[in-house]
């Protein structure tokens, strides 16, 4: 964070081997890889401070990456045709809407790589985790892994290598008990060290363990990601687990980019990228709330510089009590702009505000916010005891604290919420565009190629 005097100590400590590959990947990207071509004249020159030279040049949208081919991105030297025929990589397309597809050139290595560097990042993880562990994963099959119609593919069919894969539903809406029951007895005779999963279905799981009484096998580690993880779904977890919870964050496009350590802090995986933090302007919620723009170090196939991953942080007011000092630490992540509503008054609220709020009421097992238009919203609330009129008022109250007096708030009861097309929950979202980079401090907003104001400076 540039331009702040109290940048290099809110973003920390940045060792000289950091420094290096931050100015290693800029001058290779800049110099040699054609999708970065019309940034040169954004570079404030090779002398300039790193920072520097990084906060003056665009981000990296994924409708760049989709202008561009993926052989764009890969640095000199290596050919895509190449690559794939012998097998080092392959294309991979993210799930997501049409705009937000990109097709990623995947190289399993580095992948491997900046996921074991992540697992420093947590006691916990640190211990449990040799790379070759024996991992469940709970995921939606749109996003990874093995999917079936019925959800009948056999347990022999949901394996790869170290890894077992619970779940070859789509719609986890269509998981009966006995369904649920399969999922208990694998965890059992597979006995994994680590059970990785999507929050909201790692919470599904949980409430029915709640509700019929079972007992679950325990690992020694459970990592969340796929998706936003909630207050409430962890909440669940926390019941049914004795294993601790560690959150990372990272995407298809990014590889692995920050890990929730043991004090539940957010600490940067400084050996593989690079954070630029883009804050909001006061009035929206800044300067601790801010964009995160990721790029990438070492990944031989892929150039990534200041790509936008679409998500916000909160940057951590001081030190974490873990003692871990390197690169950017963040006390949450707050939720992707997408799901980003505002108050009637056009004040922006992040998803971790909504949920951190209607985390408070005890008898929400699961909900769904949508903002209507500027001053409407409507909460479904799935209350697995009973909805009553006292938890909808809760949740009212909370939510005209959250958005105001102006607010009009609907709360009706839900039987069960559904994912969205991409398998992903989407708890907390406007029905109407809303324009993120309005909120950004102007102080940081990236030029964009092509706009002839940006390029004469003006
Ligand atoms: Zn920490």
């Amino acid at each position: 964070m540039t331009g702040n005097k109290n940048g290099a100590a809110r973003t920390g400590d940045k060792t000289g081997k950091y420094l290096e590959n931050c100015t290693g990947a800029l001058d290779q990207a800049l110099d040699e890889v054609p999708a970065y071509r019309a940034w040169r004249q954004f570079d404030r020159g090779k002398g300039a401070p790193i920072d520097e030279r990084y906060a003056g040049l665009p981000a990296l949208t994924k409708r760049d990456m989709n202008i561009h081919t993926p052989a764009a991105f890969i640095p000199p030297g290596r050919s895509l045709a190449e690559g794939l025929k012998s097998g080092e990589i392959e294309l991979v397309e993210t799930s997501g809407t049409t705009e937000d597809k990109v097709i990623n050139v995947w190289y399993q290595s580095w992948w491997n790589a900046s996921e074991l560097a992540s697992w420093t990042l947590n006691a916990h993880a640190a211990r449990v985790t040799t790379g070759d562990q024996r991992e469940a994963i709970l995921a939606n099959p749109l996003n990874v892994g093995f999917r079936s119609e019925r959800g009948d593919l056999p347990m022999e069919k949901r394996r790869l290598e170290r890894f077992l894969f619970l779940n070859d539903l789509a719609d986890p809406m269509a998981w009966t008990d006995s369904y649920c029951d399969r999922m208990l007895r694998e965890l059992e005779l597979f006995q994994p060290v680590t059970l990785e999963a999507n929050p909201s279905l790692l919470s599904r799981l949980c409430r029915y363990i709640l509700r019929t009484g079972k007992r679950a096998y325990q690992p020694s580690l459970i990592v969340l990601t796929y998706e936003y993880p909630s207050f409430i779904h962890r909440r669940h977890m926390a019941v049914v687990f004795d294993a601790p919870i560690m959150s990372s964050y990272g995407s298809t496009e990014s590889g692995y980019v920050f890990s929730e350590c043991e004090h539940g802090r957010f600490h940067q995986n400084v050996d593989y990228c690079r954070v630029d933090f883009l804050p909001f302007r006061d009035d929206c919620g800044g300067p601790d709330l801010g964009k995160l723009l990721v790029t990438t170090f070492d990944n031989p196939w892929r150039s990534l510089i200041r790509f936008d991953v679409g998500d916000l942080g909160r940057l951590n007011p001081g030190p974490c009590r873990c003692g871990r000092t390197a690169g950017m630490t963040l006390s949450l992540i707050e939720g992707r702009t997408v799901n980003l509503t505002v108050t009637p008054e056009g004040t922006p609220v992040t998803q971790a505000r909504v949920d951190q709020g209607l985390s408070d009421v005890s008898r929400i097992d699961d909900y769904e916010l949508r903002q209507k238009d500027e001053s409407s919203y409507r909460l479904r609330i799935v209350c697995d005891t009973g909805f009553d009129p006292a938890t909808a008022a809760q949740a009212r109250d909370i939510l005209r604290e959250i958005y105001g007096p102006q607010a009009r708030i609907s709360v009706e009861e839900a039987r069960d919420l559904a994912p969205g097309p991409s398998g992903k929950f989407q708890m907390v979202q406007a029905l109407f565009p809303l324009n993120p980079a309005s909120f950004l401090d102007p102080r940081f907003q990236p030029p964009v190629p092509g706009d002839s104001a940006a390029e004469e400076g003006l």
